[in-house]
Parts: structure tokens; sequence; C-alpha cells
């Protein structure tokens, strides 16, 4: 459903994606791995159409090229950001920044049904709906973040450190919620400092270095790899 090839940004004069290729197909849970700096936050915010890629770039969702589409008309598309630090709006409430996820046109037909199957899935959000999400915890502040992307109706999210500051716990929820995310048919692709939990939930992994492609392959081939046990399971 997403094809990218060729994909280049520069922050100034500093080169962040040097000619990165990805694929995902649909109903998959793709995991990219790669140090800090790497370049992987640059890489979901080019899909999101929040920064433009250097020209030459292919990138394509749904047969469409998007490489020019601006990042309100990506989520029309049916692409959904949860980004780093969640993103949300603290001083309102629960309710509120769900409806906002709402807000475009692809969104507002079965927007009751929606908000339904997102408390269905994080169940401690339906007894906080008056909150303000300033005063929840991170666990919950993320699954704010998780449904509000929801709640735009989308076939693929894109989670940047969706566990990040996450108590052992949380995270756990979280990582069952995107297992059911993409059990309800949406595709997800994940960027996580957590290799060990993305390894197990994702069907494929990319790694990412220095802003290029450094390997790929199925998530059991990746934990079986001696390499990505030193670098990212801490595995001797
Ligand atoms: P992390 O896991 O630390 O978030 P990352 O793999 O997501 O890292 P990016 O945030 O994509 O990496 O950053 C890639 C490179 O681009 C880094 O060297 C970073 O310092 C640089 N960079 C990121 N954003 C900007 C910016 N707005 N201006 C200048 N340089 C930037």
């Amino acid at each position: 459903m997403l094809e990218i090839a060729a994909l280049s940004h520069f922050y100034g004069k500093h080169q962040a994606l040097a000619d990165v290729a990805l694929d995902i197909n649909r109903g998959e849970i793709v995991a990219i791995l790669g140090a800090n700096g790497a370049g992987k936050s640059t890489l979901l915010k080019a899909i999101a159409g929040l920064i433009r890629p250097a020209p030459g770039a292919t990138l394509r969702f749904e047969g469409a090229d998007i490489a020019a589409v601006p990042a309100h008309m990506i989520v029309e598309r049916g692409i959904a950001l949860v980004p780093e630090g969640r993103g949300i709006f603290g001083e309102l409430t629960v309710a509120e920044n769900l409806q906002l996820g709402a807000y475009p046109a692809r969104a507002r037909a079965g927007e009751a049904e929606r908000l339904a199957k997102v408390l269905a899935l994080f169940p401690r959000l339906t007894e906080r709906m008056t909150q303000a999400v300033r005063t929840m915890s991170g666990g919950e502040q993320q699954m704010v973040a998780i449904g509000r992307a929801l709640m735009s109706n989308p076939t693929l999210l894109l989670l940047d450190e969706p566990s990040l500051g996450l108590s052992p716990l949380l995270s756990r929820e979280v990582f069952r919620a995107l297992a059911q995310i993409r059990e309800s048919g949406v595709s997800v692709l994940l960027v996580e400092q957590n290799a060990r939990a993305s390894l197990d939930i994702a069907d494929r992994v990319y790694l990412i270095e220095s802003g290029r492609n450094a390997g790929l392959g199925s998530a059991s081939e990746m934990k079986n790899n001696p390499d990505i046990q030193r670098a990212y399971l801490g595995k001797a």
C-alpha cells in the first residue's frame, strides 16, 4: 500500500535521509530500528507530509503519488501519525482530543462507532472522558494520542516511539493495542526504541543507519541475527 524509493532529506546541509526505500503491504506491522539520530522520525515526517523530500523521491500510497501532498491532505488519504511526544492538547479533555481527531472529512461518517472502538481498545479512557489530558499519566496520554489518530479513520498508522517513557505495564498495553489495531485492518509503521517489543509484534523490520537502509528482513530473521542481537537486544 505504501512504496518509498530514493527518499532523501536535508536539514540545511545535514543529510538526514539518503536514498531510503521502504514498502508496506496491507495488513502488516512494519518496524524501523535504528540508533538515535538515524533519521527514523524524519522518515515518518516525510510520509506524513510534514517535511518535503528532496527531488527525485518516490512516495506512493494506494498507487497515487503523495510526494507533494500537504500534511492535512495526507490525513484525508488515510495516513495518520502519532508523533513523538504525542502532540495532544493538554488543556483539553480526552473527549475533546478524540473529537479533534475526527475533524478530517474522511472521518465524519461513522464517528460514533469509531469512538466506541477506541474506547473498547483503551477501556481506561472511558471513565476519563471529561478529564484534562495534562493531568493523566504518560501511558494514558499515549492512549489518547493513538485514539485521536484512529478517529481520523486511517488505513495506515505511523507511530514515533509510542512506548517512550512508559512503565513496562503501560508499554505492554500499548503494544497489545497495536496488535489489535492491525487485526482491525489498519496497517502499522512503528519506530521504537524498545526493539524487543517491536520485534515481537512486527511482521517485517527495516534497519536505518545514518539515514540509509542498512538491512531488512522478517521479524523472526532479525531476532535471530547476531548483529541485531548485539546492537538492539543487548545480547553478548
Ligand atoms: P531519535 O531516535 O533520536 O529521535 P531519529 O532516528 O528519529 O532519532 P531524526 O530525528 O530523524 O532521527 O534525525 C535525523 C538527523 O537529523 C539527526 O542528526 C538530527 O539531529 C537531525 N535533525 C532532525 N531534525 C532536525 C531539524 N529540524 N533541523 C536540523 N537537523 C535536524
